[in-house]
């Protein structure tokens, strides 16, 4: 029986392990936590958002490179429906397409019962405590209690060591600089899915937790409309994760159109047939987040113009200072660059060696995108590995 060593427990290594027991090989498992998945796990706090149900068109525009929506391709959004079923995790859309477990079932009991399906294979080994300290053709170098170990390659290895977010987890994103001192090109992780440090005013620092909803993002070339949350420091939700990209490609500024479904001219008709200026804002369901900004922030004569100030509803624009730190993103860009492994994920310099899941250099939005393109990598992999 062949065997096949997998590093690093997260979603894109149980899926690759699962693949490959599926296929008759022995697979063994190391991860240097004593439990696996932590991430994963994180992933489920409010809503264990799996997958998406978009068509697969529209599914596979979320990523930003051909080689993920490849692997998306070939284990799709449905495949994966199928195979939580198949392991006793039903599931049902939400709002926006999310796919999630069925309402009564726990992140942990997904977990267990992948992990119950995993074992009910026989020929696997689950080695904790085990932290990649090195690899070279011949095999890898593990850390485990303190004394160093070597293993064979056998017939294959992959890598899922993940991101560099949320280190608590596990991910700690230390095997960087191994990779490259092992001749792979790398790139350094940089925060992806995070919250903006905005240049608000100071007094609007009394609406943190209060939402802007149906409005309207736009940062560079591209807009999201949505819900965000005012915090201490700027914004967070979909729609300002979603524009990350925007900020890491080097634009500053971002606007918001608060009214995006009415025109300038619907706008300033509801603020003329108002008692008043402050009665027609109120009319048109601003949040006084905005009207407090647009009262400060405004001369009296551009207040009391209605052309001005329906124009300014539709684009105020904040300063974006930074993203939220990479430790607190709730994905990574940077890691393995894409052009150092083949369309299989085996690495161009070593071709038995395999890495997938979010150590590689890709990006996707929330929604379900990120999980899904990493059970895809896993699965894209194993099968892989069998040819
Ligand atoms: C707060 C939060 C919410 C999220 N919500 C969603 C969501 O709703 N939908 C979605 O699609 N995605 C979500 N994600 C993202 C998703 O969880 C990750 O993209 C996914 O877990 C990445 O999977 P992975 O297998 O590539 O890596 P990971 O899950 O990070 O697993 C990597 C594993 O490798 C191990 N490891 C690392 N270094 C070593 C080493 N040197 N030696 C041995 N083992 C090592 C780690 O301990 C870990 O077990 C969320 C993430 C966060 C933080």
């Amino acid at each position: 029986m062949k065997t096949i060593h997998i590093i690093g427990m997260g979603p894109a290594g149980l899926m690759a392990g699962t693949e490959l027991l599926k296929r008759g090989f022995r697979v063994n498992f190391y991860d240097h936590k004593n439990v696996p998945a932590r991430k994963f796990l994180v992933a489920g706090h409010g809503g264990f958002n799996l997958t998406n149900a978009d068509t697969l068109a529209d599914f596979v525009d979320q990523y930003d490179s051909e080689l993920i929506r490849n692997a998306v391709r070939q284990f799709t959004n449905e495949d994966l429906i199928g195979f939580l079923v198949d392991i006793g995790i039903p599931t049902y859309k939400g709002t926006s397409g999310k796919i999630f477990p069925e309402k009564h079932i726990k992140p942990i009991t997904v977990l267990n019962k992948w992990l119950d399906y995993i074992r009910s294979f026989g020929n696997v080994l689950f080695h904790f405590e085990h932290k990649l300290t090195g690899f070279d053709e011949d095999g890898l170098v593990f850390e485990h209690q303190g004394t160093e170990k070597r293993i064979s390659k056998d017939n294959g290895v992959i890598f899922a060591l993940g991101g560099g977010s949320w280190a608590k987890t596990g991910s700690t994103g230390e095997w960087l600089s191994l990779f490259e001192s092992n001749g792979i090109s790398v790139r350094s992780f940089a925060s992806s899915n995070a919250g903006m440090e905005t240049g608000f005013p100071d007094f609007l620092k009394k609406y943190e937790g209060s939402t802007i909803k149906n409005a309207l993002f736009k940062l560079g070339a591209k807009s999201r409309a949505g819900e965000v949350v005012i915090t201490g420091y700027g914004l967070e939700g979909a729609p300002v994760y979603y524009l990350n990209g925007e900020y890491r490609a080097g634009n500053r500024q971002l606007f918001i159109d608060f009214k995006p479904a009415f025109e300038v001219e619907k706008i300033r008709s509801v603020l003329e047939n108002s008692k008043n200026v402050t009665e027609g804002l109120k009319q048109l369901k601003l949040p006084h987040f905005l009207i407090d900004y647009l009262k400060s922030e405004l001369t009296k004569e551009q207040f009391l113009s209605l052309e001005f100030l329906a124009r300014k509803i539709k684009n105020v624009s904040f300063e974006i200072r930074s993203l939220r730190s990479v430790e607190e993103s709730i994905s990574t860009v940077g890691g393995i660059l894409l052009s150092s492994v083949n369309a299989d994920f085996s690495l161009k310099k070593y071709p038995r060696f395999y890495t997938i899941g979010e150590m590689l250099d890709w990006d996707a939005p929330t929604g379900g995108y990120l999980l899904q393109a990493c059970f895809s990598m896993g699965i894209v992999a194993g099968r892989a590995v069998e040819k």
